[in-house]
């Protein structure tokens, strides 16, 4: 395998970061994952535009234009011989002194890392037996803390969520944000579909804005499906007649337990199975080409 670092392709053994760094010093930094599928990545440029938003509200300053990314993201995809690849694209503020201070990472400037790799697929019988979720009491973080549109290299709120949900025997949890209203789970968003209406939580309660998720609303839309972003609490999935989960990853996954309770008929739903096939139909489809 070869990584970008800094303008390079360098062997993967090589690929080393150091121990001055302040993404691994102190979480300072951003990340992006995204996906190829059959030789073309899908939604490039909606995460590197995320990316560059994220860099932007830490105040870090890429030192490629979003042009160059994408053609080092298509680069390393290619000298990787990959078509179906899971792409991590990461941003630090770079090598500094000890001590937070920013400023000590000004001469050094950030450092751009490009892996791509074999995607690690989630096993197809989580797509159709469903997964089983705890609330996490964890609470999501204040947007006044922190921002989760940010896709920062800080994730510990998350990671805390995530062990518990591995201490229940769950797959995921569900966060919900300080006055009770579901956000998200630790690595995807969340929909509920009730009475014919598909429900989302809104960018407000505390969520990243998804891609996968913003393509699911547009893709429901299609459909002549209801949509509406509008707050709710766990309450509201127990009742729902289906629930999924949505991210680059995950694509769309139907989630059949909630705290214990059985959500519709405890079957991945029939609305889920239909957006997860329009779903892959168009990563099928389109996306930025890796090769003639
Ligand atoms: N929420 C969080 C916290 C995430 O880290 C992610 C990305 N894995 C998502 C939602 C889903 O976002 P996307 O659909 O853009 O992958």
């Amino acid at each position: 395998m070869v990584v970008y670092m800094n303008g390079q392709y360098v062997k993967s053994e090589e690929a080393k970061i150091s121990v001055w760094d302040h993404g691994f010093l102190y979480g300072d930094g951003v990340f992006e994952g995204i996906r190829a599928y059959g030789g073309k990545l899908f939604k490039l440029r909606d995460h590197l535009v995320r990316l560059y938003k994220s860099a932007k509200s830490l105040k870090i300053t890429i030192p490629v234009t979003l042009e160059e990314m994408e053609k080092a993201v298509v680069e390393t995809c290619r000298k990787n011989d990959l078509r179906d690849a899971y792409v991590r694209l990461v941003v630090s503020r770079g090598v500094g002194d000890l001590g937070i201070d920013p400023r000590k990472c000004k001469a050094a400037g950030p450092t751009v890392v490009i892996i791509a790799d074999k995607i690690a697929l989630y096993p197809r019988e989580t797509y159709e037996v469903g997964l089983k979720v705890v609330t996490a009491s964890t609470r999501k973080n204040i947007s006044a803390a922190f921002n989760a549109q940010i896709k920062s290299l800080n994730y510990l709120n998350n990671i805390l969520a995530k062990i518990e949900a591995i201490e229940a025997g769950a797959a995921e949890a569900l966060m919900v944000n300080r006055e009770g209203f579901v956000t998200e789970c630790t690595t995807e968003n969340i929909f509920i579909f009730t009475r014919g209406t598909l429900i989302t939580p809104p960018v407000y309660v505390g969520i990243l804005e998804g891609i996968t998720r913003n393509t699911i609303i547009e893709r429901a839309q299609r459909r002549g499906i209801a949509v509406r972003e509008e707050p709710f609490t766990p309450h509201d999935i127990y009742v729902a007649d289906e629930c999924f989960v949505t991210g680059t990853g995950a694509e769309v996954i139907p989630v059949v337990l909630l705290d214990g309770r059985t959500i519709g008929d405890g079957v991945p739903g029939k609305v889920t199975m239909a957006l997860l096939e329009d779903y892959r139909a168009l990563t099928a489809s389109e996306g930025t080409p890796l090769y003639e």
